[in-house]
């Protein structure tokens, strides 16, 4: 027999967390762990212009027949679209080529492995800390991983001197990941001096950005959000992208996202680009269609664009509120530590410098859930839960 010698995997810091709040009986449980927007009712619901798509390919759709291994062509067109604006050189040049994935996870998976089978490029630098899954998909696709500094536990901001200083150490054709925007965890983004200098300091190291784009339109806007991709892109030859719309669609279990390729000649991009999709092939074959569907019917109607341009909005402002909610509620319940620096980051999460302790401690005396690194899922807050959140938090720091 095989299977005895397995060994249990440990659970996901991210996802094992809603496993276990699912278990929970108390009443009054909270969860912010995983990265999943609310609305004030406490619910997750289809955004209205998703299901106005969702009826107008209900009512044109007429095969089900396989996509081609890239997915639906006019889905790709608009994804460049939404990335770098559809009068960027990248585009007007044709040095770009995307892929349909599935989700943000599925793109970086499918964007490392190309990039282990084809390319020299075997090393990945990722922000310290990071989003707890890259380790994973980088280490299951074979890169081997290091790490650049990006935040100051002591003044709660990032530490850019670090970054570069750790970056300047990396080997020309080595991959630095960058989060695009609203940085997970810790919410703090580069702004557009930093943006070019990490451009120059890639392009003179001859280092390959590959942005993990998962937030489009959840920081300060949609525009301003790509501010960065598109400063590198102008600034380097050849880069990559791994996008996700589970969040800024709502499209959490549709699986959509996308892989773009960018190089200095159309070319080179087509030929690379093969080889993108022989690693999709050898993975999944093709995507499925639907949320490809969805996002390319609604970024095609005027109408239906800008209605999800609102939505995307009322989310956007609804989490800022709760930021600013959190940290007046926080000293309404006597916190006498500062933590108006929460007000300050971008995004879903909010690094709050708890401990590990002080997380096991609001999760087994109070039932409320964050990941162990501190990490809350502001986007889970609600009018409703604030005090009951606020309330165990006080009594931890207590
Ligand atoms: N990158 C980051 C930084 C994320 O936070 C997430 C989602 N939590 C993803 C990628 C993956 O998104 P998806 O669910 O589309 O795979």
């Amino acid at each position: 027999m095989i299977f005895p010698q397995v060994e249990l995997a440990p659970a996901d810091p991210i996802l094992g967390l809603t496993d276990a709040f699912k278990a929970d009986t108390r009443t009054e449980k909270v969860n912010l762990g995983v990265g999943i927007y609310k609305d004030e009712s406490g619910s997750t619901p289809i955004l209205k212009s998703v299901k106005l798509a969702e009826e107008k390919i209900l009512a044109t759709e007429n095969s089900k027949s396989y996509l081609g291994i890239e997915g639906v062509q006019a889905y790709n067109r608009v994804v460049q679209e939404l990335l770098f604006g559809a009068e960027h050189r990248v585009v007007k040049n044709k040095r770009a080529l995307t892929a349909q994935a599935p989700g943000g996870t599925g793109s970086l998976r499918v964007a490392a492995e190309f990039l282990v089978r084809n390319t020299e490029s075997k090393t990945i630098w990722v922000s310290n800390p990071t989003w707890a899954n890259h380790q994973n998909i980088f280490k299951s696709a074979s890169l081997a991983i290091e790490q650049y500094r990006y935040y100051n536990a002591q003044t709660h901001g990032k530490d850019f001197d670090a970054m570069l200083a750790d970056l300047s150490q990396a080997k020309a054709g080595d991959l630095v990941l960058l989060h695009g925007c609203c940085h997970n965890p810790t919410g703090i983004d580069l702004n557009e001096s930093e943006w070019q200098r990490i451009a120059e300091l890639c392009l003179k190291q001859e280092l390959v950005p590959l942005f993990d784009f998962a937030y489009q339109g959840f920081g300060v806007g949609i525009t301003e959000d790509a501010q960065g991709l598109r400063i590198v892109a102008d600034t380097v030859p050849e880069l990559l992208i791994a996008n996700s719309f589970s969040k800024n669609f709502g499209l959490y279990n549709e699986r959509i996202g996308a892989v773009t390729l960018v190089a200095d000649t159309e070319t080179t991009v087509a030929k690379a680009f093969s080889q993108v999709k022989s690693t999709i092939r050898g993975n999944y074959s093709n995507p499925p269609a639907h949320g490809a569907l969805i996002v390319s019917t609604i970024l095609a109607d005027a109408e239906l664009k800008t209605l999800w341009e609102s939505e995307l909005k009322e989310m956007r402002e609804r989490i800022a509120k709760m930021r600013t909610l959190f940290v007046e509620s926080l000293k309404a319940e006597g916190v006498t530590q500062d933590f108006s620096f929460i007000s300050r980051q971008n995004g879903m999460f909010s690094f709050s410098g708890l401990t590990k302790e002080q997380v096991t401690q609001l999760k087994e005396e109070h039932a409320v859930y964050i990941v162990g690194s501190g990490r809350i899922s502001v986007a889970g807050m609600t009018r409703d839960n604030m005090p009951v959140i606020c309330k165990a938090i006080a009594k931890v720091l207590a």
